[in-house]
């Protein structure tokens, strides 16, 4: 293998054994800092019986409690600006990025000058590895500013040797005149502003065979491996598009899929990936899907001992067909953040509409929250699907009341359908309430 085919070739075939011998070396490190300079870790250390010398290799982790997202928050809140596990002396301090949630306080992540420079890195293997080489056009609809794809992506792109243009995740005219002057050959995105920016291309009469346009890679917000809509911006765009993964708490980008498209590869020499049962709270068998939990092995500010990313996910040491080692997640993410619905820029969760349903005694208790794309336009349909209980006389009604009631609930209006009992699934395990048939191909 030349370099041609790796950013870091000699990270990225290293055997397995040498992987886990400097994650254990790293992991050794971040624990004796994190305990020597944070409260924080202090006190979740001490709670849990657990100290430094008791942390020698990653499998010790098991026992170490994980870090949630709300306890960031209200360390936060106790402790403002950045609670007390930042680590990092001030003077290293060159970025804030807060977190993008839309309840309660956003989490602010420092990175230091060395958190930069070991981001823009990773970034630029990502990149590499789906196919980014000196030279290119980069088009990153990224948004810029405080969410961290923005930033992290230029950076990489300058490092890379590529032409930047930083037009962020705005102005879709712009950006399809961009692709045909100067004509970028990469575009970075979310998925589904990759998907509106194709079908304005195709109301322009402007045909993806004009484009010089040759790859493309989203991320934000799952869709790209999902096979439907992969293939709707390859068609849409005539380009190969990849997927990538990141977290305003852990990084920007930490895994992307390489040009096989077999699963996201993780960066496994910066990060420690677990997969968690999140009933057992033990880890999962490799392919087993589980709960992703992430520690940081070197991170400066902010580090992460084991954070809880509410994200599923599969976990797979085999080698790739590509020649990299490192881990991979096959399917990429597999559910995010406890469920929540994201509908027309609202967002909630299944017990809202459980609450609604449940105060109608005409209906039963079962309901499923029926997420499909619509084949002309692309656009989500959530349909809230419940049973009722009584004939079809009150239907209509039943409907009308029902409908307005989830409106005041959800801030959106969702699609009802009313079906007769016993329609729906029974289970006596862990319902599912949310059905999305848009990751069907
Ligand atoms: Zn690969």
């Amino acid at each position: 293998m030349t370099q041609a085919k790796f950013y870091h070739p000699e990270i990225e075939r290293m055997g397995r054994k040498a992987i886990l011998d400097l994650q254990n070396e790293r992991l050794r490190w971040q624990v004796r800092r994190c305990l020597a300079k944070s409260e924080f870790y202090q006190e979740k250390f001490e709670k849990a019986g657990i100290k430094a010398s008791h942390i020698r290799t990653v499998d010790d982790l098991v026992n170490v409690p994980v870090v949630t997202k709300q306890e960031l928050r209200d360390e936060q809140v106790k402790h403002p600006p950045f609670g007390r596990y930042t680590v990092a002396p001030q003077k290293d301090w060159r970025e804030l990025h807060p977190s993008t949630g839309t309840t309660g306080t956003p989490v602010n992540t420092i990175w230091s000058e060395k958190d930069v420079e070991n981001i823009t890195e990773v970034t630029a293997r990502t990149m590499w590895s789906f196919g980014v080489r000196p030279g290119d056009i980069i088009q990153n609809g990224f948004s810029y500013g405080l969410w961290v794809a923005g930033m992290s992506t230029h950076y990489a792109g300058e490092r890379l040797g590529c032409f930047v243009i930083p037009i962020g995740a705005s102005m879709t005219g712009r950006q399809a005149e961009y692709m045909l002057n100067p004509g970028s050959t990469v575009l970075l995105c979310t998925p589904s502003f990759a998907l509106h920016i194709a079908e304005y291309l195709r109301e322009k009469g402007v045909s993806p065979k004009q484009l010089p346009l040759r790859l493309g890679c989203f991320g934000g917000e799952g869709g790209t491996e999902t096979q439907a809509t992969r293939r709707k911006i390859e068609e849409g765009l005539g380009i190969d598009a990849y997927d990538y993964y990141g977290l305003a708490e852990i990084a920007p980008t930490f895994a992307s899929e390489c040009t096989e498209k077999a699963g996201l590869h993780w960066a496994e020499d910066h990060y420690f990936v677990e997969i968690i049962n999140p009933d057992t709270m033990q880890p999962c068998a490799d392919g087993e899907m589980g709960v992703l939990v992430i520690t940081h092995l070197t991170r400066e500010a902010g580090p992460m001992i084991r954070y809880w990313t509410n994200d599923y996910a599969r976990y797979e040491t085999a080698r790739c067909a590509c020649g990299r080692t490192h881990a991979r997640s096959v399917g990429g993410i597999l559910g995010r953040a406890d469920d929540m619905v994201i509908y027309r820029g609202a967002k909630f969760y299944p017990v809202q509409v459980e609450k609604v349903v449940r105060s109608y005694r005409e209906l039963g208790d079962e309901f499923l929250i029926e997420m499909t794309r619509e084949e002309e336009s692309y656009a989500d349909l959530c349909t809230v699907v419940c049973e009722c209980l009584s004939g079809d006389a009150e239907r209509a009604d039943l409907e009308q009341r029902l409908r307005k009631d989830l409106r005041e609930e959800l801030r959106v209006t969702p699609e009802i359908r009313i079906e007769p009992f016993g329609t729906l699934e029974r289970t006596t395990f862990k319902a599912k309430r949310i059905l999305d048939k848009r990751s069907k191909s």
